[in-house]
């Protein structure tokens, strides 16, 4: 229950952040209504008409369609995510994630509500895949995510969704939840640049992540969106489905994913094209560890890489059965979250509603 000195953060956070993201529309759009060409030398490949996502290359060697059919052909025994569950989604079995070989979309749009440069003008293209191997008990999105709510669909037709979201203008296709899909989201990609994609490519994953396959996004990834929910397996093994090798898995997933792509730095038109941005949702009553992971961060990353602290958590699904989460947090405890990364040294922080 909110005390009176306590703040809806979300509430805040939600008129800030659409505050904020005006004031980006409206700079982006004098940026393109006064024509302004990019500056630099012309190794520069980020900005506007510019950027050359790297899958492009990959797609034209072959490579991509390749990688495809590797990771399509894992989930004979399915090991495509720290789970192993050996699933046989060739035949039709469901892993522990609820997925057979078919592909469920539950939705997709131009989003207006993630990191302002991945917003920009037009939106981020999201795209939200069904069910998740890490399965939290806070899930926000638990409809999609592990109650199965979603479409049957093809390749075919996941092409055609991320090329209507570039023809309505969006900067980004953000694909949420992609773990469980990669093999489909490559075969997809390979398809749809074949019809005129080019736009980046951002992989929206809640960071539990197998170094294998993350080798074989390499090249096709623009932007890694991962989060970094816990420091402690005990908390992980609790509130993520037995996954008590969370902080292990995603400390390293988060290292190749920087190996990739570097950190992500907006372009002059306030967009982001390439690069890490990790998320961290602070939780009630220091569950998330955001001391040690802000620490971690900035020992294993460089100080200015992109972190974007959440302040929404909200107890749904099942966390109200949980006593130590079934609350929002404080403002004490996003300050004090905020403080951390500071005094840990960290430089690129997007904390809600004001940024330093
Ligand atoms: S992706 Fe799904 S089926 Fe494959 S190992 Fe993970 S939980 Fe099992």
């Amino acid at each position: 229950m909110f005390k009176n000195d306590d703040i809806d953060i979300s509430k805040r956070f939600f008129l800030k952040r659409c505050l904020y993201n005006s004031l980006v529309f409206c700079s982006a759009s004098l940026f393109h209504l006064v024509g302004c060409k990019r500056e630099g030398n012309a190794k520069d490949t980020r900005g506007p008409g510019v950027y050359v996502p790297s899958y492009m290359k990959l797609h034209k060697n072959g490579e991509l369609k390749k990688r495809g059919e590797k990771l399509w052909a894992r989930m004979e025994s399915c090991n495509l995510c720290p789970r192993e569950c050996r699933a046989n989604r060739l035949k039709g079995e469901r892993g522990f994630c609820h997925s057979n070989a078919r592909l469920q979309i539950s939705g997709f749009h131009a989003h207006f509500g993630e990191e302002a440069p991945l917003v920009g003008v037009g939106g981020s293209g999201a795209i939200f895949l069904t069910n998740c191997s890490l399965r939290c008990v806070f899930c926000i999105n638990w409809e999609i995510s592990q109650e199965g709510i979603g479409s049957e669909t093809d390749i075919e037709n996941f092409a055609q969704i991320m090329l209507q979201l570039q023809k309505i203008g969006c900067h980004n296709i953000n694909i949420v939840t992609p773990t469980h899909y990669s093999p489909h989201i490559l075969l997809a990609i390979d398809k749809a640049v074949s019809l005129g994609l080019h736009l980046p490519i951002v992989y929206n994953t809640c960071g539990w992540e197998r170094l294998d396959v993350l080798k074989e996004l390499d090249g096709v990834v623009d932007i890694y969106l991962p989060d970094f929910k816990y420091a402690n397996p005990n908390m992980a093994e609790k509130y993520s489905s037995g996954a008590s090798t969370y902080p292990e898995i995603t400390k390293k997933a988060i290292l190749e994913m920087h190996r990739q792509v570097g950190v992500a730095v907006p372009s002059k038109d306030g967009i982001i094209y390439r690069g890490l941005i990790i998320r961290h949702l602070v939780m009630p009553n220091g569950v998330a560890g955001t001391k040690e992971i802000m620490e971690w961060i900035a020992n294993y990353l460089p100080k200015d890489t992109y972190i974007n602290i959440m302040s929404q958590y909200t107890p749904v699904y099942k966390a109200k059965d949980y006593p130590e989460i079934s609350r929002r947090i404080t403002k004490k405890e996003y300050a004090q979250a905020v403080t951390w990364a500071k005094e840990a040294g960290l430089t690129r922080l997007d904390i809600q509603g004001y940024r330093f």
